[in-house]
């Protein structure tokens, strides 16, 4: 494939732009090389400036659940934009997507609008530490809730394939309320309750991982957290960002048989628009401001083209359950198509899959966790996605990221991405 264009305009957005680019993993650090324009894209298909063709699997790292330019999101989208963009005074149709997704989602009676994960979860944990008057959390090595200060420690993904987990501008302040445990341990949770007793407000993770890779959490682990957290007064914080609206109706809280305390959402739940939320029971939500003293606010939160995208998302996977149903297949096939190929051509390998979540690592080892996802072959992994890439199919350009299937991607497609690594090893 030819990238001439692309190249061109990476040159020139780099004199401009930090890196070239507005979020780090897309810059193709952790791979090499350079990173590949977008033109357009429909379905489950993404078409560079270059006029190449790929097969999408990162749906823009999560919203598109129905692939691009899904014509009832569209279609929300401009019908409103026609009545005007944000007039930062309520309408119904805020009202409109809370009720559907406080029906959606188990465990939880209201909700608040934000403009993107990262947004969700730093102020789901104020609003933990208002309601439990404690200031600690406990989170996991290797997951990721956005770039607020108080998550830049081991944060996976991005953080980690820049190798700066600890980013340069979290003060030591801050840091010290964030207390670092290993995801599918659930002994090193318990130490750390144990060695601050009665301090801390939250324990914060993403119920099924997806940003050191996909990583899916034991019965033992997960259970064990909430009862943790039940008997020692601390609120389970689940980071449904990923997950939310992609696993289950009623996301990872649905599909893992988990009530949490206080859910986090983006991704699907803006249909590709900048949308976060967070939600709980009314006895917590009532601590937020207006209602109650935990100040969280927002300019543009809630605004009418967002709501009209989310709510058009919400609403065709409200009337079309079955999709997850679908998705799941779909990536039970894929899982299998690689898997059968790897071990054919004597390639050592895990891949993890929980829905539509799907990762593949070069390792001996199963990966539970971020130490062992980190044991990844990282040559082997760049061999991997570039050649994927350079054959039309668009992976994560990162081992500690996970795929997201979409429901436009044909087993035809599946079957192609399947050849495609057939032909790269
Ligand atoms: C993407 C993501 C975030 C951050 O969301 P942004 O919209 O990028 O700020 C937080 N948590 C998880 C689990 C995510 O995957």
């Amino acid at each position: 494939m030819r990238y001439q264009r692309s190249s061109a305009l990476f040159a020139e957005a780099k004199k401009y732009i930090p890196g070239g680019v507005n979020s780090p993993v897309r810059a193709f650090k952790a791979v090499g090389g350079e990173p590949i324009f977008i033109k357009e894209a429909k379905g489950a298909y993404l078409y560079d400036e270059d006029g190449n063709k790929y097969i999408d699997y990162i749906a823009s790292w999560g919203p598109l659940l129905f692939g691009h330019a899904h014509e009832p999101v569209l279609r929300a989208v401009i019908e409103k934009a026609k009545k005007g963009t944000s007039f930062g005074i309520p309408t119904e149709i805020e009202t409109e997507l809370a009720k559907l997704a406080v029906d959606m989602v188990p465990n939880v009676d209201k909700i608040r609008f934000v403009n993107s994960g990262t947004e969700a979860c730093m102020s789901a944990v104020r609003l933990a530490r208002g309601y439990t008057g404690k200031e600690k959390i406990i989170k996991f090595a290797g997951c990721y809730h956005g770039h607020s200060d108080a998550f830049l420690i081991q944060a996976g993904s991005g953080a980690v394939t820049f190798g700066s987990p600890n980013s340069p501008g979290v003060t030591q302040g801050t840091a010290k309320d964030t207390l670092l445990a290993h995801y599918n341990d659930l002994d090193s949770v318990k130490e750390l309750v144990k060695a601050n007793q009665g301090e801390i407000a939250a324990i914060i993770l993403e119920p099924v991982a997806g940003n050191m890779g996909c990583i899916i959490p034991t019965d033992v682990f997960i259970h064990g957290l909430r009862e943790l957290c039940t008997q020692e007064g601390i609120l389970l914080l689940f980071d449904e960002v990923m997950t939310g609206f992609r696993l289950a109706k009623g996301g990872a809280q649905e599909a893992l048989g988990i009530d949490a305390d206080i859910m986090m959402f983006g991704k699907v739940i803006g249909g590709g628009l900048p949308v976060g939320a967070f939600a709980a029971r009314s006895e917590i939500m009532a601590h937020l401001a207006p209602e109650g003293p935990v100040y969280q606010a927002g300019t543009l939160s809630g605004n009418p083209l967002a709501m009209a995208a989310g709510l058009a998302m919400l609403t065709a996977i409200d009337q079309n359950p079955e999709v997850f149903e679908r998705l799941a297949k779909k990536t039970e096939y894929l899982h299998k198509g690689i898997a059968q190929v790897l071990t054919e051509k004597g390639i050592a390998h895990h891949i993890n899959r929980f829905g539509s979540m799907i990762s593949v690592h070069f390792t001996d080892e199963p990966v539970v966790d971020f130490a062992s996802s980190a044991k990844g072959n990282n040559d082997m992994f760049k061999k991997y996605f570039h050649g994927m890439l350079d054959q039309g199919v668009y992976l994560p350009p990162s081992a500690f990221e996970s795929y997201f299937l979409n429901d436009a991607l044909s087993y035809g497609d599946l079957d192609k991405t399947i050849e495609t690594v057939n032909n790269i090893f």
